[in-house]
C-alpha cells in the first residue's frame, strides 16, 4: 500500500473517531457512535497491517488474534457492574504499552536519529514512559479499589505534596541525564530510575483518593491513558496514534473537569491526588446517625405509590446489581397509565461509571424525556409525594450537606429527604461505596424496604394494578 493510501486511511479513521465521540455524547446516537469507533479502529489496524511498513507479521498477526480472542471473551462475559474495573485494567495496558515502547525506542533511537533530532526523540520517550508508568500503577490501584480488593479508604502518606514535588524535580534531573547521554546503554539507567519513581507516584496518587471520589480518578486515568497513547505515537512516528491519543486524552480531561464540577472538587487537587481526605470525623459520624429506622412492606409501598401524584425514582449502583431496571420500567409504565407523574433523578456519579444509570434505563426502554439530570430536578423534591431510592446510597446522603467533617462533605447530592415520603430499597443498613453512614435512613419521612431491589420491585408490581 502506498503512503498516500495509508495517509487517506488514517485521516478517514481519525474522522470516524471524532464522529464516534460526537455520537457517544447523546443516548439516542450512542449506538451509531460506537459503530463509528469500531469501524475507525478496524480501518486503522487494517491500513497499518497492509502498509508494508510492518515487519515480523508472522509474530504480530497471531499476537493480535490471541489478544482479540481474550478481549472478545472478557467483553462478552463481563457484567455491567464490572465495567469500571474492566475500563481501569484496560487503561493500565495502555500505560504498560507506552512504557515498553519507550524502552524499545530508547535502544534503537541512536540508529535512526542524531544531534538535535535525537534529543527531541529522547524527550518524547522520557515523557511517554513517565505518563505510561504512572498510568500503569494508578490504573492497577483503581482496578483494585473498584473491585474491592484494595480498601476504598484513602491512604495519605505524610508530606505527600512535598513528595510529589521531589519526584517531579528528580524526574526532571534524570530527564536531563537521559536526553544528554552519549552511548547506547547510558540513557537506560536514568530511564529506569525515573520509571520506578513514576510507578511509585501512580500508586500513591490513587491510593490517596477516597472512595466517593473514584469516578473523577477513573476519568482522569482515562485521560492519562490517552496522553500515554499519544506519546507512543510520537515515539513510533505514527500520526494516527498521536491524533487518537490526543482525542482520548482531551475528552478524558474534559470529562474529569465536568465530574469535578459535579462533585464540587477542584481539578488541581485531583491531579495532585489525595483530595477528599481532608475530612475529620465529626461528632455526628462518630456517634452514628440519630433516630429510628422504619421498615415498610412492598404492599404498603404499592399503596403509597397508588395514592401519589408525583413520584421521583433515584436509581443507584444497587439497581445495577439487582438488574431491577426492567421491573422499574414496568412500575413507571403502570403509574403513568394511572396519571401519576413519574420522573427519574440521575446523579452524575450514580453507579460505578459515568452514564451507568442512563444506559440501564435506556436498555429498559424508559422514555428519555422523564430521565432528569441532578440540577434539573433537585429543586422538585419538596413538592414530590414519594421518592423511590433504588439501590442508591452515597448520592442521597444528607451528611454531604449537614456534616462538614464528613469525607463526602461538599459533594452535591440529590435532596430526596425533602420529599413527603422516601422509600429506600436496599438489603441491609450497610454503607455505600464511600463507606460513610447515611442519616437519611433515620429521618422521620424515610421508610426502608429491605431486600434485593428486583425482588422488592416485583413484589410491588404484584400489588399494583396493571
Ligand atoms: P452506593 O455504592 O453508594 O450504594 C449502593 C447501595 O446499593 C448500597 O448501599 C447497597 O446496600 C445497595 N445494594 C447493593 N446491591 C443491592 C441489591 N441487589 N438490591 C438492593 N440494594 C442493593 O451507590 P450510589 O449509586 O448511590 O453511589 C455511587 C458511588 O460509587 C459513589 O460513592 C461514587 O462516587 C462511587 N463511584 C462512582 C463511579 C461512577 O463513575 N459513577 C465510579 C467509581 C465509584 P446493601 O448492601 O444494604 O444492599
Amino acid at each position: 500500500m502506498g503512503n498516500g493510501v495509508l495517509t487517506v486511511s488514517y485521516i478517514a479513521a481519525a474522522i470516524l473517531f471524532i464522529l464516534s465521540l460526537g455520537g457517544l455524547s447523546r443516548q439516542e446516537t450512542a449506538r451509531r457512535g460506537n459503530f463509528y469507533g469500531a469501524a475507525g479502529m478496524a480501518l486503522a489496524i487494517g491500513a497499518t497491517l497492509l502498509s508494508g511498513k510492518m515487519g515480523n507479521l508472522g509474530w504480530l498477526i497471531p499476537a493480535i488474534l490471541v489478544g482479540a480472542a481474550v478481549g472478545w471473551r472478557l467483553a462478552v462475559r463481563v457484567e455491567m457492574t464490572q465495567m469500571p474495573e474492566l475500563v481501569a485494567i484496560l487503561h493500565s495496558f495502555v500505560g504498560l504499552a507506552a512504557t515498553l515502547v519507550g524502552y524499545a525506542s530508547t535502544l534503537d533511537a541512536h540508529t535512526v536519529f542524531e544531534g538535535a533530532e535525537l534529543s527531541v526523540h529522547r524527550t518524547e520517550i522520557f515523557v511517554g514512559v513517565f505518563i505510561g508508568a504512572l498510568t500503569f500503577t494508578g490504573s492497577l490501584v483503581a482496578f483494585g479499589k473498584l473491585r474491592g480488593s484494595i480498601s476504598g479508604k484513602p491512604l495519605a502518606l505524610p508530606g505527600r505534596h512535598l513528595l510529589n514535588l521531589l519526584v517531579i524535580l528528580s524526574s526532571v534531573y534524570l530527564g536531563i541525564g537521559f536526553v544528554g547521554a552519549e552511548s547506547v546503554m547510558a540513557p537506560l539507567l536514568p530511564l529506569l530510575l525515573m520509571t520506578i519513581l513514576a510507578l511509585f507516584i501512580g500508586f500513591h496518587l490513587v491510593m490517596a483518593i477516597g472512595g466517593a471520589d473514584m469516578p473523577v480518578v477513573v476519568s482522569m486515568l482515562n485521560s492519562y491513558s490517552g496522553w500515554a497513547a499519544a506519546a507512543t505515537g510520537f515515539m513510533l512516528s505514527n500520526d494516527l496514534l498521536i491524533v487518537t491519543g490526543a482525542l482520548v486524552g482531551s475528552s478524558g480531561a474534559i470529562l474529569s473537569y465536568i465530574m469535578c464540577r459535579a462533585m464540587n472538587r477542584s481539578f488541581l487537587s485531583v491531579i495532585l491526588g489525595g483530595f477528599g481526605t481532608g475530612g475529620t470525623t465529626s461528632s455526628a459520624s462518630a456517634e452514628g446517625p440519630q433516630g429510628e429506622v422504619v421498615a415498610v412492606s412492598a404492599e404498603e409501598t404499592a399503596h403509597l405509590l397508588a395514592d401519589a401524584q408525583g413520584v421521583i425514582i433515584v436509581p443507584g449502583y444497587g439497581m445495577a446489581v439487582a438488574q431491577a431496571q426492567g421491573a422499574i420500567s414496568e412500575i413507571t409504565r403502570r403509574l403513568r397509565a394511572r396519571g401519576v407523574t413519574v420522573r427519574f433523578a440521575i446523579h452524575p456519579v450514580a453507579g460505578r461509571l459515568p452514564g451507568h444509570m442512563n444506559v440501564l434505563l435506556a436498555e429498559a426502554k424508559v422514555p428519555y424525556d422523564i430521565v432528569m439530570e441532578m440540577d434539573e430536578i433537585n429543586g422538585d423534591f419538596p413538592t414530590t409525594d414519594v421518592v423511590l431510592v433504588v439501590g442508591a446510597n452515597d448520592i442521597v446522603n444528607p451528611s454531604a450537606q449537614e456534616d462538614p467533617g464528613s469525607p463526602i462533605a461538599g459533594m452535591p447530592v440529590l435532596e430526596v429527604w425533602k420529599a413527603k415520603t422516601v422509600v429506600v430499597f436496599k438489603r441491609s443498613m450497610a454503607t455505600g461505596y464511600s463507606g460513610v453512614e447515611n442519616p437519611l435512613f433515620h429521618k422521620e419521612n424515610a421508610r426502608m424496604l429491605f431486600g434485593d431491589a428486583k425482588k422488592s420491585v416485583d413484589a410491588i408490581l404484584a400489588h399494583l394494578p396493571s
